[in-house]
């Protein structure tokens, strides 16, 4: 990847600094500048916005884009890198442990005024690659599949995760206890749902444990998982927000206000549900003939 410190006219314009006749310079200053400004808040928030497991659990657990799109983390994370100043993103695309995230109107591109043609947010491949693998602990290669500076009508970012990672996050210990064949102390409903949840990420195959299964489960039992159990970063807002709708000791008012605020998260941030896009379709296709699974069955038989 890219280093994404650096301003542009220093890694892409080869032949000595750019003219400062023709104004591109002082453009690209500022554009430096904002750029520097993303990079601070991006330095700032990030460390503070640990995400326990069970917070990723519920995403990773999601399978339809409107399902994802209601988990607290997916809010989260929109709202968070709304607040930071890398745009409007919105998951448009979804397949077991792939996403793509589209961003309309993208404000990074503007960060890149000397290139053209070409797919310039470097800064939001690498934010979105820190927040999966610092904040959530989800290994995963990120890359800008589409960009406004490219001619596309908005600047999209495919994420891929790691399926080793994403299972260790995913599955607590009724997940384990399903896959050694045992029933975990749950109504059947949410066995219902834990079931298909390992059904869709191929741990289970028509209710029996599937070759990646007992390959996953292997590799499990030879490594320690130490998940630390904490309050989630949305805890406080999530809270006062069920609080104030449900409480009217401070009268009509304040409820409203909460409401209000409730209801300026959302606007903006989730637009209207698409239909299953051709977009998506196609990353469905992928999904079923990506290797990544091949890959994994491979690295486990070496390992036994
Ligand atoms: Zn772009």
């Amino acid at each position: 990847m890219a280093d994404p410190g650096l301003p542009p006219f220093m890694t892409a314009s080869a032949g000595g600094p750019p003219s400062i006749s023709d104004g591109s310079f002082a453009q690209s200053m500022g554009a430096f500048g904002a750029l520097l400004k993303l990079q601070q808040n991006i330095s700032e928030r990030f460390p503070k916005v640990k995400v326990p497991w069970s917070g990723t659990r519920e995403f990773l657990k999601a399978s339809t884009i409107e399902a994802i799109r209601a988990t607290s983390l997916y809010r989260f994370h929109m709202e968070m890198f709304r607040e930071i100043g890398l745009g409007n993103m919105q998951l448009i695309s979804y397949a077991p442990m792939h996403y793509i995230f589209a961003v309309p109107n993208n404000p990074v591109c503007n960060f890149y005024p000397a290139l053209n043609n070409q797919k310039v947010c470097v800064a939001t491949t690498d934010a979105l690659h820190r927040f999966f693998r610092e904040d959530l602990e989800l290994e995963c290669s990120v890359e800008e599949i589409e960009c406004i500076k490219n001619g596309n009508s908005a600047c999209k970012f495919k994420v891929d995760l790691q399926p080793i990672s994403a299972y260790q996050v995913m599955l607590d210990e009724y997940d384990k206890m399903i896959l050694s064949g045992v029933r975990p102390p749950v109504d059947d409903n949410e066995l219902k749902d834990r079931v298909r949840a390992l059904t869709v990420y191929k741990l289970l195959e028509n209710g029996r444990l599937s070759e990646i299964g007992t390959a996953y489960m292997q590799f499990a039992s030879t490594i320690k998982v130490d998940e630390k159990k904490f309050d989630p970063p949305w805890k406080l807002k999530e809270e006062l927000s069920s609080i104030a709708a449900t409480h009217n000791t401070f009268g009509g008012a304040f409820g409203a206000m909460a409401k209000t605020v409730q209801s300026e998260q959302n606007v903006g941030v989730v637009p209207p549900a698409p239909v299953v896009s051709e977009e998506t379709k196609k990353l469905q296709e992928e999904a079923k003939k990506t290797d990544s699974f091949a890959e994994l069955l491979a690295k486990m038989k070496k390992n036994q």
